[in-house]
Formats: structure tokens, sequence, C-alpha cells
């Protein structure tokens, strides 16, 4: 068992998969500041330089290997948690550094790309390359001679003046060994690979002594009740701990080595937690601390009980571990955490030959309303399904990863150029347009792709990340089933967008918006007796914005919910106020958007808020688009029926624009169809565009369904509307959008309108 799984770690480390990357727990700092820390931080600005400020603000999490079983500089429990003389001092480097730390399991050999940090090497054991050794450590062990007690029953005080001669066993690695025999050439070292081997010897009269860590061997004294063991003396000799620094993070080195000097190698506070005190001469107190130590670390203690029988369990757990923290459990592709290891891991092997590395961020469309209408297990099906569709489209060396949801990831490596990229791109979109066959049912999907090209767009792992994500969002945006390059612009449209989102945030609390209204003619009568009520803000810096610079973003951002629940309140209170001063019926159009389905509560209080104030529900009229009937959930149908139910009236915005189709509409009971303005403004007698409308008001009239041209700006417009039997008319030929007090003095002379 042992040897097979040697076996797959070592297939899994040769194939690429780095082993043990297990992200126990991170290391906060601490916020609150206290005088010592403050006057600490201070010194810390004073000893970095510029560079090195900048290089902590930009990395603020550092990942930190640490090893599990050495007491007590650093072990884990059985919790999973992390503890001992490192775990502390990494601490105390967080709260001056203002970093966490992200503690990963410490395995032989580990990557570059594991860990920034090896937290505990003692010196000169580091035997891998890619990380280089602090110049100073932080804790030195003094190393104390052991001897057995009952084989000697004279208590004595041992140098190492007083070996001579003697067997003394040691650690096999290490230059302590070479030291000793150098100074005291008459002492008869014994090798040794672990303290057990040694105190195994101790007892058995194979040595007469052992020299080792006092701190570390105390413990293994302690926890292993090795009662024939004696501390006799101490060596002139230390053994130190270090930190090992990824070699080409230079910066982090020298921030750690300036940092240990303020918080202090040896540092009192920390070490007095570990150390057991010396209770060579008194049993009593040994006894009393074993029991004390014990009881504290109870859980610990079981653990190396029991250490010899679940070795082998441990190592199938760890793989375990291993797996779930690495793979996704459905689809059994890497998951995000290991496609970002593989990402950078591309990105350094790309340096090297000089290659390119692309990034594709994949994400199914449609894949929502087959999981919504068909269940979660066809949904899952379909997903493992598309994940071998699209790793067949890409090499077996490349990494294919699910990410999350119906979103999929693939680092593609060795590029010599775009076109390879395109046609793996290409194939995956083909892929994913061909039919699912799934417990005898036939699905249909397509997919849209984000691409991203290291090193041409960043060579930031992260910004890669972000930036296959627009590209895919793009890509969404430009009607999906199609594959979308990353361009700078995208990056400048997305800052932008951040900083309209910060600001609305903003503006929701300070009352930054202004409703508009549109009067809309009945062409019947030339009466108004409707109005949309369209959305303003009042940008502080930037003056007036138009709604189609901000909703989109409120509805990416999900302020929408927020937004739409301002524009009704609003809409409800002028509509008060234009029915008081009309003493008529007047209806006001509310946009609502399919966002605002989300929050169906929201939208169901309406109803509330309408009766408490006796407004008749017809004076509402709000106004959807018809995709959000066309991939309708239950919720959508509900709530838009608990509103007519009121009597809140419906129409279809922008018709003509989407699916268009009438009779479909019809089902939903809606009111009226308003024809997009791009149609209406390329109207013109007898060409295409005048035909389909004219087709699309008979037809709207044969269903009940009344039609609204929207976007009218011309007398030829307005007769060819008239000619056709429209119903209604808005736009700029009678009216802009205007405010509350405008629109009241135009209903008191709607002449004003044709001036
Ligand atoms: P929409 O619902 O299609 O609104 C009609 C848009 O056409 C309005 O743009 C209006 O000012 C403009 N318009 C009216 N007559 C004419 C004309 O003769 N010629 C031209 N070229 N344009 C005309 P606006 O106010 O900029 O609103 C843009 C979009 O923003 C709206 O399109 C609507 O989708 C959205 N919107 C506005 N207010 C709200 C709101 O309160 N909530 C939500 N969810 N969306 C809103
Ligand atoms: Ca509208
Ligand atoms: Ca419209």
């Amino acid at each position: 068992m042992k040897f097979f799984i040697r076996l797959l770690a070592l297939c899994l480390f040769s194939s690429g998969y780095l082993p043990s990357l297990v992200y126990a727990e991170t290391i906060y700092p601490n916020t609150s500041t206290s005088e010592h820390k403050s006057t600490n931080a201070q010194k810390l600005s004073e000893i970095l330089t510029p560079d090195e400020q900048a290089w902590l603000k930009n990395n603020p999490s550092i990942r930190v290997a640490v090893k599990s079983g050495w007491m007590p500089v650093e072990f884990k429990l059985e919790s999973g948690e992390h503890r001992g003389v490192s775990i502390d001092y990494l601490s105390m480097l967080a709260d001056l550094l203002q970093v966490s730390f992200v503690i990963v399991d410490y395995i032989d050999n580990i990557a570059p790309t594991d860990a920034d940090i090896i937290s505990g090497v003692s010196n000169r054991t580091l035997k891998n390359t890619k990380f280089n050794l602090l110049n100073m450590s932080f804790v030195d062990f003094p190393l104390a001679i052991y001897r057995n007690k009952y084989l000697d029953k004279q208590p004595k005080i041992l140098a190492l003046e007083d070996l001579s001669g003697a067997r003394v066993a040691i650690y096999k690695s290490g230059y302590i060994g070479e030291k000793i025999h150098e100074n005291h050439p008459d002492i008869k070292l014994v090798h040794v690979d672990i303290a057990d081997e040694a105190f195994e010897k101790l007892e058995a009269g194979a040595v007469e002594a052992y020299i080792g860590s006092e701190i570390v061997v105390d413990y293994h004294i302690v926890f292993n009740r090795l009662n024939f063991a004696q501390k006799a003396g101490l060596t002139p000799f230390t053994s130190s701990v270090s930190m090992a620094v990824r070699a080409d993070r230079t910066l982090l080195a020298s921030i750690l080595e300036k940092s240990l000097l303020i918080v202090e190698p040896n540092n009192k506070k920390i070490l007095e937690k570990w150390v057991i005190k010396d209770s060579r001469s008194n049993p009593f107190i040994t006894a009393a601390l074993v029991f004390v130590a014990l009881i504290l670390v109870l859980g610990l203690f079981r653990f190396y009980r029991l250490k010899q029988a679940i070795k082998k369990k441990d190592s199938e757990s760890q793989q375990k571990i291993w797996y779930q923290a690495n793979f996704d459990f459905l689809t059994k592709l890497p998951n995000r955490h290991l496609l970002h290891n593989r990402l950078e891991e591309a990105l350094i092997k790309a340096d090297a030959s000089k290659l390119l590395v692309g990034l594709l961020y994949i994400d199914l469309d449609n894949f929502k309303s087959v999981n919504d209408q068909s269940g979660h297990n066809v949904g899952d099906k379909l997903l493992i399904e598309a994940a071998q569709r699209i790793s067949l489209c890409v090499n077996p060396s490349d990494t294919t990863a699910r990410i999350g949801g119906d979103e999929f990831m693939v680092v593609m490596e060795e590029l010599k150029d775009f076109r390879s990229l395109e046609e793996a791109c290409q194939k995956i979109l083909i892929e994913l347009e061909k039919p699912f066959l799934i417990d005898a049912n036939v699905f249909y999907i397509s997919s849209s792709i984000g691409v991203t090209v290291y090193p041409e767009d960043s060579n930031n792992t992260k910004e890669l990340l972000v930036y296959a994500d627009q590209a895919m969002y793009e890509a969404k945006k430009l009607g999906r089933n199609r594959y979308q390059f990353f361009t700078q612009s995208m990056q400048t449209l997305s800052s932008y967008k951040l900083s309209i989102a910060q600001d609305l945030r903003a503006a929701i609390n300070t009352d930054q918006f202004i409703m508009h209204y549109q009067p809309i003619l009945n062409f019947n009568d030339s009466s108004i007796t409707k109005a949309e009520a369209l959305i303003r803000w009042n940008h502080p810096k930037k003056g007036i914005i138009n709604p189609a610079d901000f909703i989109p973003i409120a509805e990416e951002c999900g302020l929408i919910d927020v937004l739409g629940q301002w524009a009704f309140n609003q809409a409800l209170k002028d509509l008060l106020i234009i029915r008081q001063r009309l003493g008529a019926d007047f209806q006001l159009s509310i946009n609502v958007s399919p966002y605002q389905f989300h929050y169906p509560e929201r939208l169901l209080n309406w109803i509330q808020d309408i009766n408490s104030l006796g407004v008749p529900g017809s004076c509402i009229c709000i106004e959807i688009t018809e995709g959000l009937l066309l991939d309708a959930s239950n919720i959508v149908l509900n709530t838009l029926s608990a509103l007519q139910n009121v009597g809140i009236e419906l129409s279809i915005d922008d018709f003509g624009t989407g699916y268009s189709a009438l009779a479909y509409l019809k089902k939903f009971d809606v009111n009226y169809v308003k024809i997009d303005k791009s149609f209406i403004q390329n109207l013109a007698p007898q060409n295409y565009d005048a035909v389909l409308c004219e087709a699309i008001i008979q037809m709207a009239q044969k269903l009940g369904i009344k039609i609204i041209a929207e976007g009218i700006e011309t007398d030829v417009q307005n007769s060819l509307l008239n000619q056709f039997k429209c119903d209604y008319g808005q736009g700029f030929l009678f009216a802009k959008p205007t405010t509350l007090d405008l629109l009241l003095e135009l209903l008191d002379e709607p002449k004003k309108l044709f001036v």
C-alpha cells in the first residue's frame, strides 16, 4: 500500500499535479493598534525601502508551508490547526506587516508555486534550491545532552568533555555532528534518523548519551513518557531555525529579515510559552508538568500515541483531502484552486520557453433553463458531458478545470501563435452546440468563451483571470455562442463601470435621482392619459447621466432592486399629484428590469403600497422586455399575475428587437406592445419597416393588444402610424421626457405639446 501511495504521489508529481496543497488556516493581521505596535510599525516604515513597501501592498496574502509534526516548532493539532513557535512568529509578523499568511502543508521538494515561504527550516538542512534560507534565524535552540538515568543512578551534570570515549547518538544529517567531531574527535558518534531511534538506543544502553535540540527533545520526552531519559547538560552549540523564501522573491526575503529584527529572534514572550522548564532534579515537578501538558494538549497526545497505527490511514486521508482540495467532485476535473496553480506554473514555464499561454473562460449559455426545467440530476449529467467535450478539444497536457456552476476554464500551454487558440475555441463552440442526449431526452445549449493570452495581455495570474472573465462577458453581450479575445478597452470599460458602481451606491443614499415623465399620446382623440417614468441621475461631478449608462451597471452589481424601488416610490408619489391635479385617471408606466424579479417580495409589496393609497391598480403599467417572458420561471409568472390581479397593466417594451411573437405574448395577458424606436425611426412610405409596423399593428389589434409606437420624431413617421391605426405614440415630436412640473403644465394645456 505504502509503495502504491508513493507511486501515485510520484505519478501525480511528475505529471504536474502538486500534492498536499491543503489550505488549512490563515493567520490574519490584527488590525487594532496598541502603542507598542505602532512604534513597531513606525520602525518598519523607516527601514523598508519604497519597493519593499509597494511589494507588501500588492501582496496582502502570503503562502507559508508549515510542517505538521515538529513539536514545538510547528505542528498540527487533530483539529487541523497549526501551533508552535513559528506560528507565533508568523502571527507577530502578520500584525507587523499587516499581511495574511495562508498556511499550506509542507511537503518535501515543495514547489515555489505552492508557497512563498517555508516557515521552519533548521540550519543547513534546506535542500530545495528554489528557496533561499534567510540570513537570520528566528530561534536558536541549545543542543542538550540526554542520558539514561537508570543505567547510571548518580545524577550527573554532563558537558561534552565528559563524553570522551562514549558512544553518543546524533541526528545523521546536519552540521552539528561535524562540529562535535571536529572539536571532540574522541566521542564516538552514532548517527540516527529520528529521535525515537536515539532513545531506543539510549534505553538499551547502546549509547551513553544523545545530543539533540533542547526544546524539541524535551517535548519528545514528555509526550512519549520516556521516564529513563534525563537532560544532563548543555553543549556550546545551538541549532537555528529560520525561514526560507522563494528564490525569486528577493524583496520578501529582505522584508522578512528586517521584520525579524523588529520582532526579535528568540523572542522571550514566545519562547516562554513553549519551553518546558528544567525539572531534572525534581520528579514531582516533572510529574506535575507532564500532567498539565498532557491535559493541555490532550488531542495532540492521542495523536502521538496512535501515530503508528494511523500512519497508513493518515497518508490515505491526506491523499483524499488533497484530492478534494484540488478536484471538482462532479466532473472530476481540476477545480479553481488547482487551475490557479497550474496557471502559475504555466507562466513560469512559458518564461523559459518564450511561448504563449492561453486562458479560456467558458460559460455555458442556457444551462440555467435546462437545470431549472429538467432538474439538477439532468443538469449534473449535462455538466459531466460538457466537461468531457471541452477536455477533448484541447491537448491532454492542457488543464481543463471546472471553476463553478456552469463555468469552465482551460489553460492552454506552449502556444506559438493565436491560431491554435482560435481553433480550440471554435472546436469547443461546435462541440457544445451539438445536442446532449440525457436520459433519452435531447437538450441544446451553446457556450460563450473569453480568451486572454500571456504575456500579451498581462503577466500576472490574477489579472489574466479577471481579463478572461471580462472577455467572456463581452462574448455573452455580443450574442453568445461565440468567443472573444480580451482587449484593453474592456479593461478601461470595466474600471469605468467600477467607479460608476461605487458612485451609484452613494447616490442611492443621497437622493441624487430625479424622475422624468414622457407623455404618451392617444392617437384616437389626441388626449394624454399616460406617461412613461424615466429615471435620471444627477451626478455631483458628472452632471445628468442617462439611464442607459447606469441601469445596466446597477443590474450587474445588484443595485437595481433598490433603484427600481426608488423609481416605483417616486412614480407613485407623483401619480397622486397628477391625479389630484387632473381629477381624472392617469396611467404611469414604470420600467421594470428582469433582475428585479430576483427579488419578487419587493414587487409584490407594490400591491400593498397601491392599495394603501387608494390608487386603482390600472393607474400603473409595468414595462418589461420579451426576454423575461421567454425564459420565465414560475416565480416570474406568479409575480406578474399577482400584479395583474390587482389591475396593474403589462406592456412589452422594445418590441421587435427580440423574439417578436405576438401570439405567444397574448398568453400572458399583455395589454400593450411598444414597437421599438429603431423601427419607427426608419419608417418611410412602403419601406420594409413600414410594412412590418403595419403588420404588427393589425395583428395586435386582432389579439386585443394595444400598440404604442415610441421614438416618433418626424411628421412622416407620425402620419404613417396614424394611417396604420396605431393606438398610441410617444416621442420627441410630441414631448421629451420632462420634470413633473413641466408635465403638469403640458397636461393643463395639451396644445403645448405640438409647438
Ligand atoms: P426605454 O424604456 O426604451 O425608454 C425610452 C427611451 O427612449 C428613453 O430613453 C427616452 O428618453 C427615449 N426617447 C423617447 N422619445 C424619443 C425620441 O423621439 N427619439 C429618441 N431618439 N429617443 C426617444 P432614456 O430615458 O434615456 O431611457 C433609456 C432606457 O433606460 C429606457 O429605455 C429604459 O430601458 C431604461 N430606464 C429608464 N428609466 C428606468 C427605470 O426607472 N427603471 C428601469 N429598470 N429602467 C429604466
Ligand atoms: Ca420603456
Ligand atoms: Ca423602449
